[in-house]
C-alpha cells in the first residue's frame, strides 16, 4: 500500500494505467466520498461506502483535520493487493483483491483506513502558505510540498499506526513486519540514519513502512498523540527549508537523526530482552551460506533427499532451487511473477502460482497455477484468479482459492493434469479463505478463516461442504496449517515472534516446536519423520532441519506475549470506528451510472509554468492540466517559452488511452525570426511556424518466465507549416509538409532487481518507414532502423 507523492514536482501527475475498456461504471455518492467501481463490484460497494463513513470521523480525529469529499476509484480485475492516494487530481485508489495471506482483518476495512489516512495527511497540510499555493499552482502545489519535505517513513509510518490503533489487527502487531528491523539491529547493529531511511544496494534495508511505523508510534507513545498533528500542522503553514526538521524538533525536542537514535536505542534494550532471543533454538541452516542477504521461502523435501524452496535474493530475480543432501545448490527454474508463499512440493510435482499481467491493460492480470514436472516448466490454467495451490497427496487434484472481481471468494478444486475446474466450495457466510491444505486421507482440506473475530483454522469436509472449527487464535497471526499424521502443523505468534506450533485436533492443545529468536515458520515432514522449516536472520530467511519431529513435540512452552507494546498505547489514544455491517445500512446508498466521459474538462492544476509530460522537462510560460478520475484522458493547454532561443509557443496536447490504441495530438504554433545578412544590413524575417501530430499506438506487453516482451507498433501523422504573420516580408513563401510514419518497437529483456544498472541481457529493435503525403512538398522517403542488444 503506497501513498504516491513522488519527490519532484514535475513528476507528480502521476498514472499507473488504465482498466479494460468494455468495463461499465457505477458510482455511489456519500457525504464525504465518491465511490467509482465497476459494475461486477456493486454489492461491495454498498459495504466499502458504509466502511468509508465509519472510518471517516476516527481516521481525521487524531490529525484534526476534516477531508473535503474525494473521489475513490476500484480496480477490481486485476490480482493485485494495493492502495495509493495520489493528489493531482486529488483522488485515491483501491485494488480489490484481498492478499492470499493476509493477516487478520477485512481486507477492504484495512484499505479503507490506511488509504484515507493520507488523505487526511495531505489535506492537514493544506493551510496557510500551501493554502495559498494551490491558489497559484492548483492541486499540485500540496503534492509538491509534501514530496519536498514530508519523509516516505513519516507518511507511511503514520498510516501503518493508524490502521494498527483503529483495529484488532494491523501490520503494527504482525510479528514478521518487525522481524526485519528487530534482527538487523540485535545481530548487525543498527545502521546509520541516512542508510535507514534511504536504503542500500549492499545490505538488505528493512523499508520506510518498518522503519516509519516504529518512529511514528515511539514519538506518539513519548510525546503523546498530538505530536504528529503538530509537525504537520506546521510544514504546511511554512514550508520552508528544513520545514519537517523544525516541527519536529519544536515539538518534540529531536531532529530526524535524534527521533530515529532514541526510538532504537530503546527497542534495542526491549528486544535484546525478548526470551526467545536470549535462550533461541539451535538452527543449523543446511542451504549453503551467502554474504548476501538471502531468503529461502516454503522450504519442502522433494523426490526423497531434495529440498526445494523459492530463493530470493539482492542481486537476482526469484528463482526455484533445489538443495540436494551434501548441500549443493541448483536452479530447477526461474518462474513469471511468482507468489513466493505458494511453493507446493508433491512427490515428483511442484506447483505455484504467478500473476500473469494482460497485454494491454495494466489494472487487469491473473492468478494461474503452473507446474513443474520432469522439469519442464507449464501453465495449468490460463486467465483464472486462483491462488496458494495445494496438490492433493495422490497428486491428481489441486485445492486453490478462487476469487471473483464481485469480492466473492471459493474453495476450488482443480484437475493437477489439465487445470479443469472439478468442484467450488463456499467458504461460510463472511469470512475471507486462506491457504488451502489436503488431509491425508483427501476427504477434507484445512484453511485459515479471517472474519471480524480474527482468524481460525478450518477443517472443510469434502463430502459435504461443512465446516468444522479446530482452533480460533482471535488476532493473533496465524497461516500455513498442514496436517500430518493426525496432527495440525501451523504458524502463530503467541510469543510475539512467529512459530511452529502443533496442535492436537482431538485434544484442541496447541505445543510450540520451535524457538528462533527472530522468527520460524512452515513446516514439512518427510516420511522419516525429519522435519524442515525456515527461520529468519539478519541475512534473511534460512533453512532449519530437525531430525526428529515427534521427539520434539514434547517441548515445555512459556508462551507470553513478547512485544513492542505501541499498539495498546497506539490504540489508548483514538476512538476505533465501528465496522459491524449492520444489513440495514448496506443497501442505503443510491447507486448510480458513471459516464466514462466525466470529468474529462475539469483542470487539476496550473501555474506560470510548462511542464513537459514526455521528457520530464519544465520550461518558462503558462498551462493548464486536465486529467481525470480513470486516467484515460490527458489534456494540456499552455504557452511555452524557449530561453535559448528566444521565441514562444502556444500548445495544446491530448491523450486518450481508454480505448484499445492510444491516441495521441499535439499542436503547437509560435512566431520565427530568421536574421539575413546582406551587404550593410541585416534583415530580419519573421514567419509563423505551426505543427501537428497525431499518434496511435498499440502498447502491448508480454511476460514469459524471466523475460518482458514489448511490442509497439504505432502510426503517426506528422504536419508542418509555414505561414505568414502581418510582418512577414513579401518574398516569402508559404508551405508545409505533411508525413506519414510507420513505426515497429519491439523489446525482449530479462527482468531485473534493483542493484542492476541496466537490463541484464536482452536485445530490443525499432524500425520506421516515413514517406510524404502531400506532393506540394518534395520530400523523400525515410527507412530507419536501430537496435540495442544488452549483454551481461
Ligand atoms: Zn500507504
Amino acid at each position: 500500500i503506497s501513498a504516491v507523492i513522488p519527490q519532484k514536482c514535475i513528476a507528480q501527475y502521476f498514472v499507473r494505467g488504465q482498466d479494460p475498456c468494455s468495463l461499465k461504471w457505477e458510482q455511489i455518492k456519500t457525504e464525504h466520498f465518491r465511490i467509482v467501481f465497476p459494475k461486477d463490484f456493486a454489492k461491495e460497494a454498498q459495504r466499502l461506502a458504509y466502511l468509508l463513513e465509519r472510518a471517516y470521523g476516527p481516521v481525521s480525529e487524531s490529525l484534526g483535520q476534516e477531508a473535503r469529499r474525494i473521489p475513490v476509484l476500484i480496480h477490481n480485475q486485476g490480482v493485485e493487493s494495493n492502495g495509493f492516494v495520489g493528489w493531482a487530481p486529488r483522488r485515491s485508489e483501491f485494488f480489490s483483491q484481498a492478499p492470499p495471506d493476509n493477516y487478520g482483518q477485512d481486507w477492504l476495512e484495512q484499505l479503507v483506513i490506511h488509504e484515507f489516512r493520507h488523505v487526511v495527511q495531505l489535506e492537514k497540510l493544506n493551510h496557510g502558505l500551501t493554502k495559498g499555493l494551490t491558489i497559484v499552482f492548483g492541486e499540485q502545489a500540496t503534492a509538491a510540498v509534501a514530496g519536498v519535505y514530508l519523509p516516505f517513513w513519516f507518511i507511511e509510518g503514520d498510516a501503518v499506526a493508524t490502521e494498527t490503533a483503529l483495529s484488532n489487527s494491523g501490520r503494527g502487531r504482525i510479528p514478521s513486519f518487525e522481524r526485519g528491523l528487530k534482527a538487523q539491529v540485535l545481530e548487525k547493529g543498527t545502521y546509520s540514519p541516512e542508510k535507514a531511511m534511504f536504503g542500500s544496494y549492499k545490505d538488505y534495508v528493512p523499508d520506510h513502512y518498518e522503519l516509519g511505523y516504529l518512529m511514528v508510534a515511539h514519538a506518539r507513545s513519548h510525546y503523546g498523540r498530538d505530536i504528529w498533528a503538530n509537525v504537520l500542522s506546521d510544514v504546511g503553514r511554512k514550508p520552508y527549508p528544513y520545514a519537517f526538521n523544525r516541527a519536529l524538533k519544536k515539538h518534540s525536542g529531536h531532529t530526524t537523526t535524534g527521533l530515529y537514535k532514541e526510538t532504537f536505542e530503546e527497542l534495542k534494550k526491549h528486544w535484546q530482552k525478548d526470551p526467545l532471543f536470549n535462550e533461541p533454538g539451535v538452527e543449523e541452516p543446511l542451504n549453503p551460506t551467502s554474504k548476501l542477504y538471502t531468503n529461502y521461502y516454503r522450504p519442502q523435501f522433494f523426490q526423497d533427499s531434495m529440498v526445494v524452496a523459492v530463493k530470493t535474493s539482492l542481486d537476482k530475480i526469484p528463482r526455484i532451487v533445489s538443495i540436494d543432501p551434501r548441500g549443493k545448490e541448483s536452479t530447477l527454474c526461474v518462474p513469471g511473477y511468482i507468489d513466493y508463499n505458494s511453493l507446493d512440493a508433491g512427490a515428483e510435482t511442484l506447483i505455484w502460482s504467478e500473476t500473469c499481467p494482460d497485454i494491454r491493460w495494466v489494472h487487469r492480470s491473473y492468478s494461474d497455477i503452473f507446474c513443474l514436472k520432469s522439469g519442464s516448466r507449464k501453465r495449468l490454467t490460463k486467465k483464472q484468479r486462483y491462488f496458494s495451490p495445494a496438490l492433493s497427496p495422490d497428486g491428481q487434484q489441486i485445492a486453490v482459492i478462487e476469487s471473483t472481481p464481485a469480492y466473492d471468494f471459493y474453495i476450488s478444486i482443480i484437475d493437477a493434469n489439465d487445470g479443469k475446474l472439478i468442484r467450488r466450495y463456499d467458504p461460510p457466510v463472511g469470512t475471507y479463505p486462506m491457504q488451502p491444505s489436503w488431509s491425508e486421507d483427501m476427504q477434507s482440506i484445512l484453511i485459515i478463516s479471517q472474519d471480524g473475530n480474527g482468524k481460525e483454522i478450518l477443517e472443510l469436509k469434502l463430502a459435504d461442504g461443512s465446516f468444522a472449527s479446530l482452533h480460533k487464535a482471535g488476532f493473533i497471526e496465524i497461516s500455513g496449517p498442514e496436517m500430518i499424521k493426525g496432527l495440525v502443523y501451523y504458524n502463530a505468534a503467541y510469543c510475539g515472534t512467529e512459530q511452529v506450533y502443533v496442535l492436537d485436533p482431538q485434544k484442541g492443545t496447541s505445543t510450540r516446536l520451535t524457538s528462533a529468536a527472530f522468527g520460524a515458520h512452515d513446516i514439512s515432514i518427510n516420511n522419516k519423520g525429519r522435519g524442515i522449516y525456515s527461520f529468519y536472520t539478519s541475512d534473511g530467511l534460512k533453512i532449519a532441519s530437525l531430525a526428529n519431529v515427534s521427539e520434539s513435540i514434547a517441548f515445555k512452552n512459556n508462551d507470553n506475549y513478547y512485544g513492542n507494546g505501541f499498539d495498546s498505547i497506539l490504540s489508548s489514544q483514538e476512538q476505533r470506528p465501528e465496522f459491524k455491517t449492520d444489513s440495514n445500512l448496506l443497501k442505503a446508498y443510491k447507486t448510480e451510472p458513471y459516464s466514462k466521459w466525466s470529468g474529462l474538462l475539469k483542470p487539476h492544476s496550473w501555474g506560470p509554468f510548462y511542464p513537459n509530460a514526455a521528457d520530464y522537462e519544465i520550461k518558462p510560460g503558462a498551462s493548464i492540466l486536465f486529467h481525470n478520475l480513470l486516467s484515460t484522458s490527458f489534456l494540456s493547454l499552455g504557452y511555452e517559452y524557449d530561453l535559448q532561443n528566444n521565441y514562444g509557443d502556444w500548445s495544446g496536447s491530448y491523450e486518450y488511452k481508454g480505448w484499445y490504441p492510444e491516441l495521441s495530438m499535439n499542436i503547437k504554433s509560435g512566431k520565427r525570426e530568421n536574421i539575413f545578412s546582406g551587404g550593410d544590413n541585416n534583415t530580419s524575417l519573421e514567419w509563423q511556424k505551426t505543427s501537428a501530430n497525431l499518434k496511435a499506438l498499440l502498447p502491448l506487453s508480454f511476460s514469459r518466465g524471466a523475460y518482458v516482451q514489448y511490442f509497439r507498433p504505432s502510426i503517426s501523422l506528422l504536419y508542418i507549416h509555414a505561414g505568414k504573420t502581418a510582418r512577414t516580408l513579401d518574398f516569402f513563401q508559404e508551405n508545409q509538409a505533411m508525413t506519414f510514419e510507420y513505426r515497429l518497437s519491439y523489446s525482449l529483456l530479462h527482468r531485473s532487481v534493483a542493484r542492476d544498472m541496466r537490463v541484464p541481457l536482452g536485445f530490443s529493435v525499432n524500425v520506421a518507414f516515413m514517406h510524404p503525403l502531400l506532393k506540394e512538398f518534395s520530400a523523400g522517403k525515410i527507412l530507419t532502423a536501430t537496435s540495442v542488444l544488452y549483454l551481461p
